[in-house]
């Protein structure tokens, strides 16, 4: 039976690690592009919902099994059970190789854990530990840190997707993916949370240990895609950064200068709170790589402008990332209508984007 993975460079971190869980079970998800599937007897697709009405059609013409998964079949498996033939919701490391036995083994498909299919869903009482599975085997990734998120933001699909219980990889099993590499480099939905025991604090000492243990790489903690969340960032941690990292940045989330949106968009800190993660920056010689978000439908003119002020003012010493809000499949914001950005606001945006002072876009956009 032939198994292959539909190769998409935004699903590339899901397809290391599940590459590396499937070989584990002895499957090699072989990548394969748009022509290459159509040889396929099983395919598997990661897919987000900025991307998935893009493979939607793609899905639905092959004559192969085709399983889904990722943020938007998870969220979304009934609707998208018309599309694919097994949805595997949430973790794939535990559920994907099950469902790859029972496929080639011609077993029974509708009990599995974790996967729905036109027989039924049965949700898996268990969360997958790190540890259990390395973050990566010859498919490249980044090591992965920490899984799940205590926040609730409304607009982000993590916790949907892996829970709100922050687990995370043991210091020996990072050290150890970490030699496979000159650089080390992580993915997590907050790497000053590493080792916290609540996700919800720092615990710098289980830091610096992670960190003292990485004596031969280059070290990049707080940059992406192992951003921070800005009450996160203390002279405790950037110390740490300073001390121990390669990085001469600090990226972290602001997302609006307004408390009022900050309160509805449910992020669990304040305005000041990313002030002060300014003011530490600055103090230990750290570019602050901050990001913010535009469109939110409950967004008044004067929020708009406050967040425009403030990226004017990061810019001067730092850089800001600009995203437009998107509403993702299964967040509290799913239904949310983004608004459209002021044209005063846009211009001024492109203005400092020509300067190089801002990235990243504040229209509707698409991913492949
Ligand atoms: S945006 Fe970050 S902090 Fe908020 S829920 Fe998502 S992962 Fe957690």
């Amino acid at each position: 039976m032939k198994i292959v993975w539909r190769y998409i460079s935004s699903s590339r971190n899901s397809y290391a690690a599940l590459y590396a869980a499937c070989e584990t079970a002895g499957y090699l998800l072989d990548p394969a592009d748009e022509k290459e599937i159509q040889n396929a007897d099983v395919v598997c697709y990661s897919l987000n919902s900025l991307n998935y009405d893009v493979y939607a059609e793609e899905m639905r013409s092959l004559d192969a099994v085709v399983i889904a998964g990722g943020p938007h079949p998870s969220a979304l498996y009934q609707e998208v059970l018309c599309d694919a033939d097994y949805v595997v919701v949430g973790e794939g490391e535990r559920a994907l190789p099950l469902l790859l036995d029972a496929l080639t083994n011609g077993a029974d498909t509708s009990k599995i854990p974790g996967v729905a299919s036109a027989s039924g869903y049965q949700q898996p009482g268990y969360m997958v530990r790190l540890d259990a599975f390395p973050s990566f085997s010859q498919m490249k990734g980044y090591i992965e840190l920490s899984r799940g998120c205590p926040h609730n933001c409304g607009y982000c699909q993590t916790p949907r997707l892996h829970g709100h219980c922050m687990r995370h990889r043991s210091r020996e099993s990072v050290v150890s993916l970490a030699k496979r590499y000159h650089d080390a480099r992580f993915v997590t939905p907050n790497a000053f949370a590493y080792g916290s025991s609540d996700g919800l604090h720092p615990d710098c000492d289980k830091l610096e240990r992670l960190l003292r243990s990485l004596p031969d790489n280059a070290v990049y903690l707080g940059t992406f895609p192992s951003e921070v969340r800005p009450e996160f960032v203390t002279a405790g941690t950037a110390e740490l950064v300073v001390q121990y990292c390669a990085n001469k940045n600090l990226h972290f989330g602001a997302q609006s200068a307004s408390d009022a949106v900050l309160s509805k968009l449910r992020r669990g800190h304040t305005v000041s709170a990313v002030w002060d993660a300014l003011d530490i920056c600055r103090d230990f010689h750290l570019r602050p790589v901050v990001d913010v978000i535009f469109g939110f439908p409950f967004e008044t003119d004067e929020d708009e402008e406050a967040t425009l002020a403030f990226v004017k003012e990061v810019s001067r010493f730092g850089k800001v990332h600009v995203h437009y809000f998107s509403p993702l499949a299964g967040t509290p914001l799913s239904d949310a209508v983004p608004r459209e950005v002021l044209p005063e606001v846009d211009r001024e945006l492109g203005r400092l984007a020509l300067h190089g002072q801002v990235t990243g876009y504040w229209h509707p956009k698409r991913f492949d």
